[in-house]
């Protein structure tokens, strides 16, 4: 992979980073070097990594690309811990990553790209719409910053920040088997999940790439009607489509999907959407995430009440469907996904 003619070597797998030196006339050792510091040690830079010659690490610097992201905003929550990341890229754009500490281990949620064209109405992330896609190398750096930063384990990764990860397939897949790659961070495919509008020939190739990850589906109402309203991509494929493709990746993998619906007052959150989503979800193999909607102030939806959360949740789980209601993390420093990229734009712009 390149960016502006020099080899992203962070994108490159090991087989790709060998042939790269080789050329360059470098013995095989030293890809495995290299690739150990980039995805193991998580090096800042070429100028860390000192076992490879200072001949060596000029050249890199000088004919390669190595990604690395600069936090210009660091928001830490006094009630749970959780941090979110402002991060600048080589380019001057910039993107946001949030980690979350939970029981079972460190979560951290990463963008996929510089904004999103999907244009879903509750959401910040596309007010702008689309800057440009991430590399894997951006995808990974994410994750490797924030290890580096607070000196602890990643254990779960999300794909569900700001863009549409399917929008961006290619760079998706690489990342994946870069992120989960045993001479690497070696993260475990189940533990990684990757949330999706609903791109349904995307779901459908996705199903085909012989991986255990989770696949979520921003579903967000229980019929095409409702969600053509919050969902612009609810125009391109019908519910009943995106469903099938849905039970065709748990048919291919085994793994059950979760179900994300966020709750937004008056307009998905009343007990007869409940009955139309039990219904619609009938013979699905997954779980149905209730997310309490985030306020943006350029669009004028409400967060559900808790009474109608917990009689939507009630519903659902008396028709066997099993509910849970997403722990809102990091309340004090929140702001929906994409609000703080989008207010330090707004204030760079002044
Ligand atoms: S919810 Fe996801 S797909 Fe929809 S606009 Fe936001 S980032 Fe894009």
């Amino acid at each position: 992979m390149e960016r502006d003619g020099r080899a992203d070597l962070k994108s490159m797998t090991l087989p790709e980073l060998t042939e790269y030196l080789k050329d360059l006339g470098e013995k095989p050792f030293r890809a495995r070097q290299l690739y150990q510091w980039m995805h193991v040690k998580l090096a800042a830079s070429v100028d860390e990594m000192t076992n490879l010659s200072r001949e060596m690490r000029e050249m890199l610097k000088e004919k390669a690309f190595y990604a690395s992201l600069n936090p210009v905003d660091v928001r830490i929550s006094q009630i749970d811990g959780t941090r979110k990341y402002l991060f600048e890229l080589e380019d001057g754009n910039v993107i946001e990553s949030v980690l979350m500490r939970y029981k079972h281990g460190n979560s951290v949620c990463i963008s996929s790209q510089v904004g999103c064209r999907m244009g879903c109405r509750f959401c910040a992330s596309t007010l702008d719409g689309l800057e440009r896609n991430l590399r894997p190398s951006e995808m990974l750096e994410q994750i490797y910053r924030i290890q580096r930063d607070t000196g602890e384990r990643v254990s779960n990764v999300v794909v569900m920040g700001s863009g549409e990860p399917m929008d961006n397939y290619d760079n998706l897949l690489r990342f994946i088997h870069l992120l989960t790659d045993e001479n690497g961070l070696h993260i475990s495919q189940r533990n990684v999940t990757v949330s999706t509008c609903g791109i349904v020939p995307r779901i459908r190739q996705f199903a085909e790439e012989n991986l255990q990850v989770t696949l979520a589906l921003s579903l967000h109402a229980p019929n095409d009607e409702v969600r053509k309203t919050l969902m612009p991509v609810a125009n391109s494929f019908a519910l009943k489509d995106v469903l099938d493709a849905c039970h065709y990746y748990f048919e291919k993998t085994g793994r059950r999907l979760t179900f994300e619906y966020s709750l937004v007052k008056g307009v998905n959150d009343n007990l007869d959407e409940a009955r139309a989503l039990a219904e619609l979800l009938k013979g699905q193999h997954g779980h149905v995430n209730l997310i309490p909607v985030n306020p943006i102030k350029e669009r004028d939806f409400k967060q559900s009440d808790r009474k109608s959360i917990e009689e939507f949740k009630q519903y659902l789980e008396k028709r066997g469907i099993n509910v849970t209601v997403r722990r809102e993390m990091g309340r004090d420093i929140d702001g929906a996904c994409g609000q703080l990229r989008k207010s330090y734009i707004e204030k760079e712009r002044t």
